[in-house]
């Protein structure tokens, strides 16, 4: 969780959400079923909505399967450090074929391979459209990953 830029107290209170959300997660990791009533594969931020909607059902069990590992590390809290996860195990590493209308160039198709994929190694830049301009683009200041309204 980021802490600078952070208004007062939002530290303490995300540290306190963090670490009930870490110890849940150890204690439901620890006792894994045979059997779930539903599975959702991909824990980015499709993924991580609809397991979460359909965990508000009390009578349903969920599972919610990542293929990369942990958010809990400096360069998944500290937003500015997203350009480090690139080229990591936190980073599918996709390459394009060779494009001919490209001059034969092969793009990189960047995507997370960590819990909350993309939405724990992206720029978080958003685009906001205003009455005055139509359109605006601009980073998410002052926020950090799990701040209430990501991109
Ligand atoms: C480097 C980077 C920078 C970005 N910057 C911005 C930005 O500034 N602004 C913006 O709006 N968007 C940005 N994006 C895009 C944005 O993050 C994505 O559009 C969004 O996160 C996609 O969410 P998703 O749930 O659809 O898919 P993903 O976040 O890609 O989630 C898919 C998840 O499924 C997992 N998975 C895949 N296969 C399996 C499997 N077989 N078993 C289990 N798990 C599996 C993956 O590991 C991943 O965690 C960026 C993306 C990247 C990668």
């Amino acid at each position: 969780m980021k802490t600078q830029n952070s208004p007062k107290g939002e530290s303490a209170t995300s540290t306190s959400f963090m670490g009930r959300v870490r110890s849940n997660q150890q204690k439901l990791a620890a006792a894994l079923k045979s059997h779930y009533d539903f599975i959702v594969c991909g824990s980015g931020s499709s993924g991580s909505v609809v397991a979460r909607r359909l965990a508000e059902n009390p009578n349903v069990s969920v599972l919610l399967l990542e293929a990369g590992g942990h958010d809990d590390t400096p360069s998944v809290m500290d937003a500015s450090q997203w350009p480090t996860n690139i080229g990591t195990e936190r980073h599918w590493q996709f390459q394009a074929q060779q494009n001919p209308a490209l001059n034969g160039r092969s793009l990189p198709l960047s995507m997370g391979k960590v819990l909350g994929g993309g939405s724990s190694v992206n720029a978080m830049f958003g685009l906001a459209a205003t009455r005055a301009t139509g359109i605006s683009s601009h980073p998410k200041q002052g926020m950090g990953r799990g701040a209430t309204n990501p991109c």
